[in-house]
């Protein structure tokens, strides 16, 4: 199986203007897997580089040195390793291509038209889209510091990509992180249904309880999204379980999921309606973690 590649750097790196990440950021697999899917692009070479052996140290300026035979070698001055000679990976970099997340979005909510980008590589307007009986304007966005308070939005939902501060953000946006709703299978997958349960719950807490009761729709899109949650939460803490075992030498087994019974008595709800949900045309992300959290090796290199 190829594991998923890491998309951290990703994410924390959202809040910057235009950021260039080492190479080394990630693995030269996660790299190329990454570049394939329109993610990351080679922002070509950076003047500065950090030690590879001490990945703490502060970076220093790239030298070049041309050798007798017209090769070129680069090298870095370490502190604590002094003269240290560079692959290229060292010191090229490489950009996140947020409009790579933007377009797996808009397919995933199925919006009629592509995104339109407002700002450019920080804030696209989607279009519109109903959620829970009601038409929304959809966004996404990052780094909303760097674009004038104007051209923010101001109304409907806002797909914000890495750490947005809440005072940016205007009283009636319903946020909702990517991050959340995203997970990798072959490809950077979006689930809607995670979407739909995120506007639901952030537009209840904005607008107060409805008058109108939810509908059944609602209430399994609901059950799903729990599931999905719980689920995740299981394979996480399997997975530190399992880490500190190998680290202390000790045997490893993984718990299996609660069976149905179990389950329905911590959701609340039948055997019937948990065996609907599992098998909603809809239910992609939830069967999906569901076949991770069942099998040891995917539980210890899962990422999300
Ligand atoms: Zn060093």
């Amino acid at each position: 199986m190829k594991r998923s590649p890491d998309l951290a750097p990703l994410w924390r790196n959202a809040q910057f203007h235009a950021p260039t990440l080492p190479a080394t950021d990630f693995s030269a697999d996660d790299r190329q897997v990454l570049e394939e899917a329109g993610l990351l692009r080679d922002a070509g070479v950076g003047a500065f580089a950090r030690c590879p052996h001490c990945p703490d140290a502060a970076a220093g300026p790239v030298e070049h040195e041309t050798l007798p035979d017209g090769s070129t070698r680069h090298f870095v001055l370490c502190a604590e390793c002094g003269f240290v000679i560079l692959r290229r990976e060292h010191f090229s970099g490489c950009a996140p291509a947020y409009g790579g997340i933007v377009r797996r979005l808009s397919d995933a909510l199925g919006m009629a038209r592509p995104a339109e980008e407002i700002e450019p590589s920080l804030l696209w307007k989607m279009g519109q889209a109903g959620f829970d009986g009601k038409t929304r304007h959809v966004w996404a966005g990052r780094a909303l510091e760097q674009i004038p308070e104007a051209k923010r939005p101001e109304a409907g939902v806002l797909f914000t990509m890495g750490f947005v501060p809440e005072s940016l953000l205007h009283r009636d946006i319903i946020r909702v992180p990517v991050e959340d709703v995203c997970f990798w299978d072959q490809g950077l997958q979006i689930d809607a249904i995670l979407c739909e349960a995120a506007v639901a719950a952030s537009a209840v807490l904005s607008e107060g309880p409805k008058r109108k009761a939810p509908s059944k729709r609602a209430g399994r899109i609901n059950l799903i999204a729990r599931l999905t949650r719980y689920i995740q939460n299981h394979i996480r803490s399997q997975q530190k379980w399992g880490l500190e075992c190998f680290k202390s030498n000790t045997l490893w087994k993984l718990a299996p999921l609660p069976g149905y019974r179990v389950l329905a008595g911590l959701f609340d709800t039948s055997i019937s309606n948990l065996s609907k949900a599992f098998n909603d045309k809809d239910a992609k992300m939830l069967v999906f973690v569901r076949g991770i959290a069942e099998d040891e090796e995917k539980v210890l290199d899962y990422r999300g």
